[in-house]
């Protein structure tokens, strides 16, 4: 054959010069006959549990994008399960060989496959095949394995999946919040001002002029209220005016008007002019002016953002959609009414980013770190399967038909759960758990309470802050309080304060920082910015007046000093209240315990707090050094990791000598494996999503206490998360409600 490195590199060249993936695909197995003179090449893709046939040469044709091979079952699914080359020179005798009848491959034999390994997955697989019998040699096989390598970095399938309108195509992700959820893709608003803007001149002027005038007004608006409100406390006066003055600049205003005239959507238009800004700005030799772009840049993303919302109401209007974007925030699902999201994909964050944590207290599907995810289509029809962490692209009817009904038999399951709203959590043995709910939004609080929770364990106050557009005032505060404590009306709420930063920045208060979730955090933050604090603590005291259930919980506590100064503040602000004649009681007070460097100093606890709650998404993060929002490293964050339940397990013995109440608040607390163990180790209360609650409840009925206290002692001799995991998977499959966690496999 030999190929002389010239040749290859030409075929590389001409490969990636072509327009389409297909065409690409195709001219690369065309490629590989020519060189090995073989009459057969064929590439196939991964999509989920199966092979596609994406290109070949020498068989039918007809089978590009129909042509599905199981993953595991024959030479090409062997070969793409166990990331293994096979090269044979007489196929049908080799005992993975399988026949597959509209591939009418019968007359060869001579057989080469090899794996397409992207980022350590195997994403494809490249074959070759003969007449005759006949067994490749190795400068033979590193040409292929060449070529392989070439596709892992260059072919697109997210291209040729949106091209070829693929049915029934398989992206994969990480499950991050249960439940099928089917609805019309709508792209998130991108914070990214020139991402996904239709470019076409295909649009209605008047509307579209409209559609900007209504923007600007709101983006005006915007900044009067954010910076005009900051602005004298920190200095901001003259980035407002700047702000400002481009948001009434007669010449920027024009420009945008003569795009819409065009015909171009209001967003290109603003896009447009303000890139004319920009580069005239940056043009300029002068590091102010030069800073100036990135005003204009930010009043711009502010306009566009406006005109993409009136876009989505439009959208929103008769169904449910799914919400995909690269980047999906927690605020972006907080601004949707509620029943408005069908499902939430994402391509960057994990089940523990606090865009998950939001989808599940709400009960919506959610899959994140979706990889590939540019092959969804806005408008098009996608199946979010929250429980496997998958998403179906361009579903046929019959598929959706199945997933209707799928959906259909969930919400049974869940009607039939609700019939233990009323029964309490309690083991086979006796041994009684409070089962509490996490919220945050005003409209999470009522599926708590009709899942029969006994309170609120977890009240994210930084939620209400988050999908505000200024800092909400002490009484506006106080009134959303107000509504959750009444809501609640005798249970226990437990309110977290201020817990910003990390992944949850405020827009109208931001920084940036190298390494947010080691940074300027929850207590940090607060103590720094104490005017922020004494404004919450007076609003959440105010709310508990008559309703005395108020308990006050700090976050990212890791020094006893932020304790004391907590505790300080908080009394000032009670005596404030009490001298203007109010009536205020002192709150129960905690900690959350998320923060490794406290376990060690649990003993100073004693006297200074009333309860703690195991914060275990953060402990988890940061006890295995693992990022809680990075889809890279999600398979490292594991609840049951031998040294997160050794952890635990000690924090508890020691709030339990301590005489401290112990409950843990993170997602550990719902899932059921983990549950097992923190039945074993006599936890006091879980605080969970409410959708997850009632599954839990009919988890710890369906256990002994006794029996997982054993299984407990087990796992802590077990030296890796799988053999744990394996251990409680088969205690879960003995309690007989497996069936209630379908993810676990
Ligand atoms: C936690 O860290 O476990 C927790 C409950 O807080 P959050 O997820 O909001 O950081
Ligand atoms: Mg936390």
């Amino acid at each position: 054959m030999p190929v002389s490195i010239n040749q290859l590199r030409a075929i590389i060249q001409t490969a990636a010069d072509k327009r389409t993936q297909r065409e690409k695909a195709q001219h690369l197995v065309d490629a590989i006959c020519d060189v090995l003179c073989v009459p057969v090449s064929s590439l196939y893709v991964t999509t989920g549990e199966e092979l596609l046939l994406v290109a070949t040469k020498g068989l039918s044709e007809s089978g590009i994008g129909c042509t599905r091979l199981p993953m595991g079952v024959g030479l090409v699914g062997s070969i793409a399960e166990s990331g293994n080359a096979l090269n044979l020179a007489n196929a049908p005798e080799h005992p993975a060989f399988h026949r597959v009848d509209e591939l009418a491959e019968d007359s060869f034999v001579g057989f080469m496959g090899v794996p397409i390994v992207h980022l350590g997955h195997t994403v494809g697989v490249l074959v070759v095949q003969t007449n005759e019998s006949r067994a490749f040699n190795d400068e033979e096989e590193s040409f292929v394995i060449t070529i392989a390598s070439q596709l892992a970095v260059d072919f697109d399938i997210a291209d040729f999946v949106q091209t070829e309108g693929l049915s029934n195509y398989v992206l994969n992700g990480k499950a991050a919040s249960p439940g099928i959820g089917i609805g019309p893709v709508v792209w998130v608003n991108s914070s990214e001002l020139y991402e996904d803007i239709d470019p076409e001149p295909s649009f209605i002027p008047s509307e579209q002029r409209h559609c900007f005038e209504g923007a600007l007004d709101l983006a005006k608006r915007d900044v009067e209220d954010t910076l005009g409100s900051l602005g004298a406390e920190h200095n901001l006066d003259g980035l407002a005016d700047a702000y400002g003055a481009m948001l009434s600049d007669p010449g920027f205003i024009e420009a945008v008007y003569s795009f819409i005239e065009l015909g171009h959507c209001a967003s290109f238009a603003v896009q447009q002019a303000s890139e004319n800004i920009i580069d005239a700005l940056q043009a300029i030799d002068d590091p102010y002016l030069k800073a100036r772009a990135d005003d204009v840049f930010h009043v711009a993303s502010k306009i566009v953002a406006h005109c993409r919302a009136q876009d989505l109401e439009a959208i929103v209007h008769d169904h449910p959609i799914v919400l995909v974007g690269h980047n999906v925030a927690a605020t972006d699902i907080a601004a949707y009414p509620s029943g408005a999201l069908a499902g939430v994909i994402s391509s960057s964050g994990s089940g523990l980013s606090h865009t998950a944590i939001v989808a599940k207290a709400l009960g919506i599907p959610c899959v994140m770190g979706v990889e590939n995810i540019s092959a969804i289509d806005v408008g098009q029809d996608l199946i979010v399967e929250g429980n496997l962490g998958r998403v179906i692209v361009h579903p046929t009817s019959a598929l959706l038909q199945e997933y209707h009904e799928l959906r259909a038999r969930e919400a049974q399951e869940y009607a039939e759960l609700a019939e233990l709203r009323d029964l309490m959590a309690i083991t086979l043995d006796g041994q009684r758990i409070q089962l509490l709910v996490n919220t945050g939004l005003l409209s999470e609080i009522t599926p708590g309470l009709k899942m029969g929770a006994e309170g609120i364990g977890l009240y994210r106050s930084e939620i209400p802050f988050l999908v505000a557009e200024s800092f909400p005032t002490e009484s506006e505060q106080e009134a959303i309080y107000r509504q959750v404590l009444e809501c609640y009306n005798g249970k226990p709420v437990y309110m977290r304060t201020l817990d910003i930063g990390g992944d949850k920045p405020l827009p109208y208060f931001s920084f940036s920082e190298q390494n947010p979730f080691l940074g300027w955090r929850g207590i940090r933050f607060t103590l720094d910015n104490r005017p922020i604090l004494r404004t919450q603590l007076r609003a959440m005291l105010r709310a508990s007046i008559g309703l005395p259930t108020l308990n006050i919980m700090v976050p990212m506590v890791g020094e006893i000093d932020q304790i004391d100064a907590f505790k300080t503040l908080l009394e000032q602000c009670r005596q404030e209240l009490i001298e203007t004649g109010l009536d205020v009681r002192q709150p129960k007070v905690g900690i959350m315990l998320e923060v490794p460097s406290l376990i060690s100093q649990m003993d100073f606890l004693s006297g200074r707090v009333d309860f703690i709650s195991i914060g275990s998404n953060d402990l988890t993060q940061y006890l295995l050094a693992v990022d809680r929002n990075n889809e890279r490293v999600a398979s490292l964050f594991n609840h049951v990791h031998p040294a997160v339940i050794a952890e635990v397990y000690r924090i508890v013995r020691k709030a339990k000598t301590l005489g401290i109440k112990i409950g843990v608040c993170g997602e550990m607390a719902s899932h059921p494996l983990a549950v097992i163990l923190l039945l074993g180790m006599d936890i006091d209360s879980l605080s969970m999503s409410a959708f997850q609650l009632p599954k839990i409840k009919c988890l710890i009925r369906a256990l002994s206490q006794e029996r997982a206290e054993l299984i407990l002692q087990r796992a802590l001799r077990k030296s890796s998360a799988a053999a744990i995991h394996e251990l409680l998977l088969q205690e879960l499959r003995d309690s007989g409600v497996d069936y209630l966690f379908k993810s676990l496999g």
